[in-house]
């Protein structure tokens, strides 16, 4: 296991690094869970760029990423990433989760992010089987940060204790 990932329970909204990734719907409009919790927090500046990138390219697709300030949040950038809603597994749903977090990694390393934070991407009401999410973000982090070197820390904070139980035993912790 590679020591640069870190597990945490709690808000992600009250971390202190480079960038947050928001798990985030495809219209970046903002909407429940973890995206409204950014979005109260971190205040106007968010959805205003939220909306450049909107006027531009016209939203973020399943398994892109996108950046923004992190407005009045600790954290000084947030990345908008948008999950697979789960459709039973035939629809390429652990693909695109993975490509979530390379690509969120992705957008932090050409921003000079070195400290991430992840959410539990589509554990929400996206109702992706926890298990399964969290053994595919374990394993694509650790795939990505093999050939990263600029990364410092990723941390995965998890909010319920179902999340923070799996990502303890899959990181050996
Ligand atoms: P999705 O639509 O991708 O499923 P949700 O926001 O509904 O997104 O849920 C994603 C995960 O974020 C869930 O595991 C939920 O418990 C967690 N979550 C909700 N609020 C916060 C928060 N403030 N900080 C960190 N995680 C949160």
């Amino acid at each position: 296991m590679d020591k640069r990932v870190t597990l945490q329970q709690g808000d992600i909204t009250k971390l202190q690094v480079d960038a947050i990734v928001n798990a985030a719907n495809s219209s970046l409009m903002g909407g429940g869970g973890v995206d409204g919790a950014i979005h109260r927090a971190g205040g106007k500046e968010i959805l205003n760029e939220c909306i450049k990138i909107v006027n531009r390219q016209g939203g973020c697709k399943t398994g892109e990423a996108v950046i923004t300030t992190g407005g009045n949040l600790p954290a000084k950038y947030v990345i908008h990433t948008v999950g697979p809603v789960w459709g039973g597994g035939n629809r390429k749903e652990e693909q695109l989760l993975a490509n979530c977090y390379i690509n969120s990694l992705k957008i932090a390393v050409n921003n000079n992010a070195q400290t991430i934070a992840f959410p539990n991407i589509s554990t929400g009401v996206y109702r992706f089987p926890k298990d399964k999410a969290a053994a595919i973000a374990v394993k694509t982090v650790h795939e990505y940060l093999q050939n990263n070197a600029t990364i410092s820390e990723v941390i995965f904070i998890c909010f319920d204790d179902e999340n923070y139980n799996l990502y303890k035993a899959l990181l050996g912790l």
